[in-house]
């Protein structure tokens, strides 16, 4: 078969929880939380069902969901999306993400992004027909040099993609970042394709910042969010893209014909829960504690770190623990300690990082025994 994606494998989260499966191994890769959702929403999907939600929902999604939406990112970030066309409910971010770059990018057309980089955008761009255009970040602090990103454009480039709080890194974009971004896609008249599913989850003094609230930027972006992420529901597949009329027209012709709707119940009881407020107001904490608990328990182990400013990642540097590559590291970790974790040399083609990203959305006994694991090498 002529393969349209002839480097790509199985995924590395796959490649991780099945090795954890295997082994026995607390499983601190694939990123997922380990614990339950709230059971009034699990109660909410149980009457969606009972009611009879059963049959296609509208295309873009149910109205209640994307008023409640609008009604949300307004709070949050101070923007106003329209529900009638502007917003779109699919079938997770993946979805989200691989819909609007089918939407915008054409053969030939180049699409800049970050690495390392959630593993979805570069097989999403060449199925387009698209030239993925990687910069890397600086891999001490992930840093994202804006000059190098305005010598990168050229007359082929069509978006910008980015991702904060950023997989696997847990950094978040400043204010300063997003103005450079912003900057650079007026200027050239570019899209940015803005991938914040980790968008409620921000520790410390930092602050999640959406394109949403940089008007510019705003008007030329697709905003993606997670409902797996921010209500412990990742099997649900939910989630959302945000951005202006002109943008979502093309999104949607992509929609209609990629899955014409997404799950019918699971709209409805979370058009339901959407409407109280609490649980994404309280994410930030909850996973703070979890992210402290983890890294008070490492604190005289060999692994240096800088905690995580945003996601329910935590990238350990095991440089003074050994000089092997991360990918068998950490599958040596896996098999042996019992720990799975992923290595973030799979995300970009610096291969040396000698770093490995370990999930805390997990149960504290879980992350404490982990933790007591790996102080102990
Ligand atoms: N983007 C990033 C940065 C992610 O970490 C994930 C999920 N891990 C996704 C997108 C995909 O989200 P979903 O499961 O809703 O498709
Ligand atoms: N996004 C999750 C992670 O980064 C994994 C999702 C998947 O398995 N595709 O771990």
């Amino acid at each position: 078969i002529n393969s349209k994606l002839p480097h790509v494998s199985t995924t590395i989260f796959t490649v991780m929880s099945d090795l954890a499966r295997e082994h026995g191994a607390i499983n601190l890769s694939q990123g997922f939380p380990s614990f339950s959702t709230d059971d009034h929403l699990k109660s909410l999907i149980k009457n969606a069902i009972t009611n009879d939600h059963n049959q296609y929902a509208p295309m873009q999604g149910l109205l209640s969901i994307r008023v409640s939406l609008s009604n949300l990112i307004h709070n949050c970030y101070g923007a106003i999306y329209r529900p009638d066309d502007e917003i779109c409910i699919t079938a997770g971010a993946t979805q989200a993400i691989f819909t609007a770059i089918q939407a915008i990018v054409h053969p030939g057309d180049e699409v800049i992004y970050f690495t390392p980089a959630y593993d979805c955008y570069e097989p999403a761009i060449q199925l387009a027909g698209g030239i993925p255009v990687p910069i890397s970040m600086d891999v001490q602090n992930f840093a994202i040099d804006w000059d190098l990103v305005k010598q990168t454009i050229s007359n082929k480039t069509v978006a910008i993609i980015i991702n904060t709080p950023h997989n696997p890194s847990g950094t978040v974009m400043s204010k300063e970042d997003m103005l450079c971004l912003q900057k650079l896609v007026v200027d050239h008249g570019l899209i940015c394709i803005s991938d914040e599913v980790y968008e409620h989850i921000v520790f410390d003094d930092n602050k999640h910042m959406s394109a949403a609230s940089f008007e510019g930027l705003k008007e030329r972006s697709f905003i993606i969010g997670s409902f797996g992420k921010t209500y412990h529901i990742t099997g649900w597949k939910t989630g959302y893209c945000v951005a202006s009329k002109v943008l979502m027209k093309e999104f949607l012709k992509v929609h209609q014909y990629l899955v014409f709707c997404v799950n019918h119940p699971i709209q409805v009881a979370l058009a339901e829960y959407l409407k109280t407020p609490k649980h994404y107001l309280e994410l930030g904490a909850f996973y703070q504690r979890k992210r402290d608990l983890f890294l008070s328990l490492l604190k005289d182990s060999m692994f240096k770190f800088s905690p995580a400013q945003g996601s329910y990642f935590q990238l350990l540097d095991y440089s003074s623990i050994t000089n092997e590559h991360d990918v068998s590291f950490a599958k040596r970790l896996t098999i042996e300690n019992k720990i799975a974790s992923i290595p973030i040399s799979v995300f970009m083609s610096n291969d040396n990082t000698k770093k490995l990203r370990f999930c805390f959305a997990k149960k504290d006994d879980e992350l404490i025994q982990a933790a007591n694991i790996l102080k102990a090498l």
